[in-house]
């Protein structure tokens, strides 16, 4: 079932490959019927992850990057909208010789042209494919089938992981494995067995249910692998190979056993189970639904993970619903209790004056400020507002009659706001942005020159840089070209962290690499809560 972990598995199986010198692959194969996540709310299916090319990608390809240290591309992720799209465009450019285009087999032989393309494009010795959504739907259907059409031509090179889900009913204070069971049943009825099972469960699962599961796939209890919740996602590697996995994987796929690296990942996690010291952040944002809040913000919460535990720290998330403040400004005074504050990336006006009202709070009573895309353009119209006194700047994008747009669409955007030309059309992927020497940005990083991720369709409107520049806010990062403003951030003279990102710098941290701005930030957090 949908968040029971098969992200981190399959991420999880990457590293501990990758690990023994294989080199791995992570492909992502979605359900829906969109090309590709940029159009769906972060609150129904999770954040929107970007890669270096652009591609609007499921969450999960950021797991795969965190883990493996691995950039993904656009080839590392389908959808079933993308393998429509190829097979029509196929079909109406008479690709298939007159012949009737049929789902079975050619939706699953699509699915099969994007696995082995993943294969030679990342040249991987061993392809983990992860298939999202539970054995049985319907959607899945036709990838099975083109699980089921590999193995069948190459029985020994491709073999089948069940991620399962073992409930323990509180009555019962048992482990089921009941719903495992009836999922093996359903991949019978598709043609295939796993090879491997992984449980995952509060508990390790019992030798008494591994044998029940190994009995209805006929596999020894060595595929049968325990995944039992753990305090951080970075462990779970870590216990696979307590079970085990690596070796097995290897043997089955008659692969020769290496010898493993996981020092420093290891050493890093023992560090972090043993750290008791806290840094509080809050998080002003507004994607905060019936699903958790970690799916819509998982590239930031890991970030700030990232850093803080490089600082000896745990980090304790707070989420703090932008709208409240817009009916009860009172309420601004709980950021006094904060380390820092994140205004993370959003879209629409819903929210945002709240975002202004925080980002305001936060300047004046100097409570470090990091801005991530809409943050930073938020932290703009708060200081245009406040401080140059134009008391009704805004974004076009929360009001397009506003007199001062001191954030404004970009030019290329304009025709496809008008054509409701929405998908892969925004700002997206790695751009080059220059620092300025000696701002914080330049300090932070320690270089003049940078390269982020972006996702945006609106920017500092450059009539008013002057203004605001006079006003003492300092654009310390432009594209090279000089006209996008990249960060725009206040001397530490004024505030010990107060700045603000175009780019969304979430997506490049890593366990044991914390992203320079995040890290200077937990730094200011933790200097202001020691205060
Ligand atoms: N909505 C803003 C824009 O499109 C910010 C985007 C974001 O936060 N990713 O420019």
């Amino acid at each position: 079932m949908s968040s029971v972990g098969k992200g981190i598995t399959a991420a999880s199986i990457g590293k501990i490959l990758q690990s023994r010198g294989y080199s791995v692959a992570n492909l992502k194969a979605d359900m829906y019927v969109n090309i590709d996540a940029g159009t769906i709310r972060p609150a129904e299916h999770g954040e929107v992850f970007v890669g270096e090319d652009g591609v609007e990608a499921d969450q999960d390809l950021g797991n795969y990057e965190r883990f493996t240290d691995q950039t993904c591309t656009r080839d590392d992720y389908i959808t079933t909208g993308q393998i429509y799209q190829e097979v029509i465009r196929r079909e109406r450019n008479l690709e298939y010789g007159g012949e009737d285009v049929e789902v079975y087999p050619d939706i699953p032989k699509e699915i099969i042209r994007r696995i082995e393309l993943c294969q030679k494009k990342n040249k991987s010795d061993i392809t983990v494919v992860e298939y999202g959504g539970t054995v049985g739907e319907y959607q899945l259907h036709p990838f099975l089938e083109a699980a089921r059409m590999m193995k069948s031509k190459n029985p020994l090179d491709v073999f089948i992981i069940l991620v399962s889900y073992l409930p323990t009913p509180s009555l019962l204070g048992e482990q089921k494995s009941k719903p495992t069971q009836r999922a093996v049943i359903d991949l019978h009825s598709m043609g295939l067995n796993p090879d491997f099972v992984i449980c995952r469960s509060d508990r390790s699962a019992t030798p008494d249910i591994k044998r029940t599961i190994g009995n209805v796939c006929s596999l020894p209890v060595e595929k049968i692998i325990s995944a039992p919740d753990v305090y951080s996602i970075y462990d779970v590697p870590v216990n696979f190979e307590k079970e085990n996995l690596g070796a097995t994987l290897l043997k089955t796929l008659g692969l020769p056993e290496r010898s493993k690296d996981l020092k420093e990942w290891t050493a890093l996690f023992h560090k972090v189970a043993k750290i008791e010291k806290k840094v509080r952040i809050g998080i002003v944002g507004k994607y905060f639904n019936f699903k958790s809040c970690r799916d819509t913000y998982i590239s930031v919460i890991e970030s700030i993970n990232h850093a803080s535990w490089a600082l000896s720290r745990k980090a304790d998330i707070v989420w703090l619903d932008s709208e409240k403040y817009e009916k009860d400004k009172k309420l601004l005074s709980e950021l006094d209790k904060l380390d820092g504050v994140i205004v993370p990336g959003g879209f629409g006006s819903r929210g945002a004056e709240g975002m202004i009202l925080a980002a305001d709070y936060a300047r004046k009573k100097k409570i470090p400020y990091f801005g991530l895309c809409l943050g930073m353009q938020i932290l703009t119209i708060s200081y245009a507002r406040n401080v140059l006194g134009l008391k009704d700047a805004n974004s076009t994008e929360m009001n397009e009659e506003t007199a001062h747009p001191v954030i404004a669409t970009m030019a290329d955007q304009v025709d496809k706001i008008k054509n409701k030309n929405y998908g892969a059309t925004m700002r997206l992927g790695a751009y080059p942005a220059v620092l300025k020497n000696g701002s914080l940005a330049f300090v932070s990083y320690g270089k003049l020159k940078i390269s982020e991720r972006h996702r945006h369709r609106y920017e500092v409107n450059p009539k008013y840089i002057a203004d605001l520049e006079k006003a003492g806010l300092v654009f310390s990062g432009r594209s090279p070209s000089g006209i996008l403003m990249e960060i725009a951030e206040l001397s530490k003279k004024v505030h010990p962290f107060y700045l603000g990102t175009q780019f969304h710098p979430e997506f490049k941290s890593r366990p044991l690499s914390p992203h320079p701005l995040f890290a200077a930030f937990l730094k200011a957090c933790i200097k202001k809560g020691k205060k």
